[in-house]
């Protein structure tokens, strides 16, 4: 059976680094695998699902590059959770419970207080046909509990080994809400098993969900899925990261903070694995290193530095038409791949070509602080036509007229050329600020 995996996020919030690195493993194992990849919308929670985050949630993997296979919105299957959900009431494997929220709460603290694990008691399993007929009349609505059975649920997962975990030790999950509502523990394997998902990759926040839903696997005759939990990714000081966490969302890196879709991928593929982060150009490189066993237990840190960082190694490496939309996007419609590679070693985002578009083709103010000498080094300056030979020709040149070398030589050159003190190579650059510019500026005019 060829392999097939989802991204399986609810729309009620912006995706985060956490969320879009379990979306780019699920996608590298199903690339190196050969099988597909779902993206499921897990948006049966009406009250905080938005259209707007799943359009978001689209957008941010587009941009990755994480083209999905198939698509599956939990909303539109409704009528299949209430199928499902009525053979498991008619094999008595759901059963009807009236417990407020306050008593349940009662229950838990009560059995927190005497050191016991806050277990569901199955009070409602007690209930005879005249109670519940009683509470029913009351106005009480039931919500549906699923009977775990009381024995052991094991499997091996791909990161953490092998699980052991016992029925009896896990509160019967509730799988429909008071008002008819599938809940997600329900809903999740209705889908994995119709779906026909071979693997189920996601967060270790998950690992007990996984022992209840194998159950559940098995009640509605479901194929089980093979399971790898990954440690949760935290901020660099160790705290969780949340939905809510705006900065180390995908669509902040993106909009905001000039981060690279490959550089993002570059590093979550490679986050918390054996393998060393590298900057890489494309997807394919890194389907091609993945391997789910070099994820390792240890919790990995997130930390935007070490983005930034790897932000700039991308962009020395990226070829021109890699990033042309984005120059176009900035303004610089202009811009060639002269340029681009006359200024990406000095970048560690994007945006920051515009200060020296403004260096080579707008007026600068000129830091010329020794005229004589720059009055010198102009009436050198070589005819055009000028190319990436031209800056050694010259100051090859004003070297041997003025006899300076090293600093003294170039320093007053670049201040006087870019007004500033540092900037990419002046071999790039000097052939795109061009003759009249470069004489004005050595002038010590604004040009
Ligand atoms: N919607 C669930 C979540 O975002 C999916 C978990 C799963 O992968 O099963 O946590």
């Amino acid at each position: 059976m060829s392999v097939a995996v989802r991204f399986a996020p609810s729309p009620t919030g912006l995706l985060h680094v956490g969320n879009v690195r379990l979306a780019l493993v699920n996608w590298l194992f199903a690339h190196k695998a050969g099988g597909n990849f779902l993206l499921r919308l897990d948006d049966t929670d009406e009250e905080r699902s938005k259209p707007e985050y799943a359009e978001g949630i689209e957008r941010d993997l587009t941009w990755l590059g994480l083209t999905w296979d198939r698509f599956a919105r939990e909303s539109d299957r409704y009528g299949r959770y209430d199928a499902v959900a009525a053979a498991l009431k008619a094999s008595g494997r759901l059963y009807p419970c009236y417990e407020t929220p306050e008593e349940l709460n009662l229950k838990r603290a009560s059995l927190v207080s005497q050191g016991r694990p806050p277990i569901y008691d199955r009070a409602a399993l007690r209930l005879s046909d005249a109670d519940r007929a009683r509470l029913e009349s009351e106005g009480r609505k039931p919500h549906w509990r699923f009977k775990l059975e009381h024995k052991p649920v094991e499997w091996t997962d791909l990161v953490r080994g092998p699980v052991h975990f016992e029925g009896s030790a896990l509160s019967d999950p509730v799988l429909i809400r008071e008002d008819g509502r599938p809940l997600y523990t329900l809903t999740s394997v209705v889908d994995d098993a119709d779906l026909a998902i071979t693997h189920v990759i996601r967060g270790e926040d998950h690992v007990a969900n996984t022992a209840v839903q194998i159950q559940i696997f098995e009640a509605v005759g479901g194929a089980i899925p093979v399971f790898a939990h990954l440690p949760l990714l935290t901020d660099a000081t160790g705290q969780g990261l949340s939905k809510r966490l705006g900065s180390l969302s995908v669509a902040s890196l993106r909009e905001e903070e000039g981060i690279e879709p490959m550089a993002l991928a570059s590093l979550l593929a490679k986050l918390g694995t054996s393998d060393a982060i590298e900057p890489r150009l494309t997807l394919d490189e890194l389907v091609a290193e993945f391997d789910i066993a070099k994820v390792s237990r240890a919790t990995p840190k997130f930390d935007p530095e070490e983005l930034l960082r790897l932000n700039a190694r991308i962009l020395h490496l990226l070829p021109f038409e890699r990033v042309s939309g984005e120059l176009a996007a900035l303004g610089l419609d202009d811009a060639d791949a002269a340029f681009w590679e006359a200024v990406r070693p000095n970048l560690s985002r994007v945006a920051e070509a515009r200060d020296w578009w403004a260096v080579t083709h707008a007026p600068v103010a000129p830091a010329a602080d020794d005229p004589a000498f720059l009055a010198e080094a102009a009436a050198l300056l070589p005819d055009e036509p000028w190319d990436l030979s031209t800056w050694g020709t010259w100051t090859g040149a004003v070297k041997a007229k003025t006899g300076r070398k090293g600093k003294d030589l170039f320093l007053p050159l670049r201040r006087a050329l870019t007004g500033r003190d540092h900037g990419p190579e002046l071999k790039n650059l000097l052939p795109l600020i061009g003759r009249t510019r470069a004489q004005k500026r050595l002038a010590g005019e604004t040009a």
